[in-house]
């Protein structure tokens, strides 16, 4: 009987959701969506398992729901086992890629890979040819592909403020950390693009890191392959709480209600809450408005582990969801700190800034 190599590697965690009552059900934006059993955590950690003991055949019907997975991991916080669907469904889309079940749009994503990588490159060159680096490179800055392609005014923010945080001149990063492979399910197409960053990173003194997802990559997933970075990333965020006392209030901010919306690879994936929360008040002036479901609990954007490629319709409905709460609850000014998320929110009608636009204008030189 075929049994993929998933069953072995999370034995336990598959064995204790196939079992479970349903316990985290509430908390997964993509099954509230979609109001469907089948992709509750409980529903998709259940499939995986039956398709990889081979009970169940590989193919379409039974593997499409491991991408219907933000990676959001508020299931792990509903869990008394602490289970990780996000990491098991992601690990399984690489067994059903490799068996040739994967959904179109994960199959889409690794061909366009390279396309992918040569339009970062040329947004991260148009970039630097307006502010190219003068002297010694203090760090390089992984800013990320989604915001040099798809908001290259956020990435132009991103590498101005690491910049004032290092103290010196910085270097945009070229290489992906790799996550659009892993998420697609091209297990060794992440594990050669970070292997490609960890070359390019040995050429810097340090690594600053803007994007949580590439954040989380870098210092979870790329050990999952046996890839260790040459330079320990650090994070934007990180840098610029160390030196919040450099930060002044925004007139543009004040008299406004800004609202946090925690990405969350930045919370549940790196445990960064208060960080982006401190940094907020000080560059309003006040604390920050949040959502009901708050920390630990926060809800998705919709945008994470490639959902708006394979389930288009129910990623629109997590981020209107998100905008509706938003502005039930009085509105303002909707703030970010993901690429992903600040497309998700933009591309739905709601004019979101992200933290580090507002940290580039904030801090002192
Ligand atoms: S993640 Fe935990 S709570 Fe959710 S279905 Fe699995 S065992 Fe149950
Ligand atoms: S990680 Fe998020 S999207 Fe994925 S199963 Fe858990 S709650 Fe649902």
């Amino acid at each position: 009987m075929l049994r993929l190599p998933i069953v072995a590697t999370h034995k336990r965690a598959l064995e204790t959701c196939v079992y479970c009552p349903k316990l985290c059900r509430a908390a997964c934006p993509v099954s509230n969506a979609e109001a469907s059993e089948t992709v509750t955590p409980w529903g998709k950690m259940s499939l995986t398992y039956f398709a990889g003991r081979g009970d169940v055949p590989v193919e379409a019907e039974h593997t499409a729901p491991a991408w219907a997975c933000t990676g959001c991991h508020a299931c792990r916080e509903k869990c008394d086992h602490r289970n990780e669907p996000a990491t098991v469904l992601v690990e399984s889309r690489a067994d059903f890629f490799a068996r040739g079940a994967a959904p179109k749009g994960a199959v889409d994503v690794v061909t366009r890979a390279q396309e992918r990588a040569h339009e970062t490159a040329a947004a991260l060159d148009a970039i630097e040819a307006e502010a190219p680096p003068r002297g010694p490179v203090a760090a390089g800055v992984l800013v990320g592909c989604s915001y040099a392609r798809k908001h290259p005014s956020v990435a132009k923010d991103a590498l101005m403020a690491a910049a004032k945080l290092v103290g010196g001149p910085v270097r945009a990063i070229r290489s992906c950390c790799g996550l659009p492979s892993l998420h697609a399910g091209d297990r060794e197409g992440f594990r050669v693009a970070a292997e490609r960053l960890a070359a390019e990173v040995s050429e810097v003194p340090r690594l600053v890191v803007v994007d949580p997802g590439c954040a989380r990559a870098t210092r979870v997933e790329h050990a999952r392959v046996g890839v260790t970075l040459p330079r320990e990333p650090e994070l934007l965020l990180d840098l610029a709480h160390a030196a919040q006392d450099r930060l002044r209030v925004l007139p543009e901010l004040e008299g406004t209600t800004v609202r946090w919306h925690s990405p969350c690879q930045l919370g549940r994936g790196l445990g960064r809450y208060d960080e982006p929360r401190a940094l907020l008040a000080k560059m309003s002036g006040k604390e920050p408005a949040t959502f009901q479901r708050d920390r630990e609990h926060g809800e998705c954007s919709g945008a994470g582990g490639l959902l708006p490629v394979t389930r288009p319709r129910t990623s629109e409905a997590i981020a209107d969801a998100r905008i509706a709460e938003h502005k039930a609850r009085g509105g303002g000014l909707l703030v970010t700190a993901c690429a992903s998320s600040l497309r998700r929110f933009r591309s739905r009608g709601e004019e979101a800034e992200d933290l580090v636009s507002l940290l580039a204008r904030a801090l002192a030189p």
